[in-house]
């Protein structure tokens, strides 16, 4: 008797664990501060933000006006990426990204807002939360956010900032929580005045879309036959009315802007691809040829100056990388390749200052520390130098090509 009853309460208790680990609720703030601490992240997996401030404002406009008839006020917050994959997604507590590559594919603006409808329903249904619940539950996620406030954050937590980062920009949700962004979405849209059918329309190039160019979004978003039926229900159910807004002429001279650019970025792809296959000098002619084309393509510019600064080209890369920062300032990829220019040509406290800022934006980037070091070391600041060898040597997964090097300065800092 008295073993059974010990079996139930070793149950009753086990449920009541399992009940607590499902009820935790994020709070809102945390749940936005690292939402915005993964956007720079998000920037540069996507090849960096769209440098026309028009398509970026547009493509704003468009996204707060729907995100006015959501339910939870949060800051939210719409990039274009240049990434030429058909993508959109969004991350906890308000920011919202769409690529190039799906703007390219959308034909009205009843289509862009059923596409930024359906990520403000996740962001709105917690679907992104709840995600982060559970790496708090496995304790994945405990005191990140302090620790990486400290001073000297250590290079565990960042290791773990940048894993959490991974899942969450490739974060797949269940059926069910596409279902639920998907009426969300619709009914959102049609609040702010579009026709919700715009969702459908979008739904429909996707399937036309060829297997082989499949769109990212459908592999974050699967599209079986049901989703489309259940989303024609929806807005048979709601029965929109009165004078919907199906497309603009804002939305069409805002595609023009894209096709504008559509043939640097075809040069920025090819350049990328020959330099993964460490041809520099094919490399370098397509970046180049990608900022004839369109001299904004920051991104061009900045292997340009990597590129060149390697070569020892130092005079040629300082005007791409400064072009590149002026372009656009907030970004890690300038701050960075700025930086390390300025350290490749011994203006050490210039670079100090582009690489931390470089280092708060994605605080786990190995090389930084290892140019941040050097840059310290070169200033006779020998514990910060110290720091950064050290920090550089346990972020790298791999050897990197300053490993040795950084090994070596490292005993010796530290036999003085
Ligand atoms: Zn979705």
């Amino acid at each position: 008797m008295k073993k059974l009853l010990l079996v139930v309460l070793l149950f009753v208790m086990s449920c009541a664990k399992a009940v607590d680990f499902s009820s935790l609720l994020l709070p809102e703030e945390e749940e936005i501060k690292i939402g915005k601490s993964y956007i720079p992240y998000a920037i540069e997996e996507s090849d960096g933000l769209y440098p026309d401030k028009r398509v970026q404002e547009y493509v704003r406009r468009v996204g707060m006006s729907i995100a006015r008839h959501t339910p939870r006020r949060l800051p939210y917050e719409f990039f274009v990426v240049n990434s030429d994959v058909v993508n959109a997604f969004a991350l906890p507590g308000g920011p919202v990204f769409i690529t190039r590559g799906l703007l390219l594919k959308l034909n009205t603006e009843s289509e862009l807002a059923g596409v930024l409808g359906h990520e403000l329903g996740h962001i709105n249904a917690r679907h992104h939360a709840k995600f982060l619940e559970k790496m708090y539950a496995m304790n994945l996620l405990f005191n990140i956010g302090a620790v990486l406030l400290a001073d000297k954050p250590y290079a565990q937590a960042l290791l773990q900032f940048g894993q959490i980062g991974g899942q969450l920009l490739a974060l797949k949700f269940s059926r069910d929580q596409e279902r639920e962004a998907d009426q969300l979405g619709v009914i959102y849209a049609l609040k702010a005045g579009y026709d919700p059918s715009g969702l459908l329309g979008v739904f429909e190039t996707f399937n036309k879309m060829e297997r082989s160019s499949a769109p990212e979004w459908l592999q974050t978003h699967p599209l079986p036959q049901s989703r489309i039926k259940e989303v024609q229900e929806e807005i048979q159910r709601i029965k929109p009315s009165g004078s919907l807004i199906s497309d603009t002429d804002e939305f069409q001279y805002i595609k023009r802007l894209l096709k504008e650019t559509e043939g640097s970025y075809r040069e920025f792809y090819a350049g990328k691809k020959a330099y993964r296959q460490k041809n520099y000098s094919l490399a370098l002619s397509h970046f180049m040829r990608a900022v004839e084309l369109y001299p904004n393509n920051y991104q061009a510019r900045l292997y340009i100056a990597y590129i060149l600064a390697k070569e020892g080209s130092l005079n040629k890369a300082l005007e791409h990388a400064e072009r590149a920062y002026q372009t656009e300032p907030k970004v890690f990829s300038t701050n960075y390749v700025y930086g390390f220019v300025l350290f490749r040509m011994g203006r050490y406290q210039e670079s100090v200052q582009k690489l931390e800022r470089a280092k708060k934006l994605i605080p786990d980037y190995a090389d930084i520390y290892y140019y941040l070091g050097r840059d310290y070391e070169a200033l006779g600041n020998i514990s910060q130098a110290v720091y950064h060898y050290k920090t550089a040597l346990e972020l790298s997964k791999s050897e990197a090509e300053w490993s040795k090097d950084a090994y070596e300065r490292l005993r010796r800092l530290q036999n003085m």
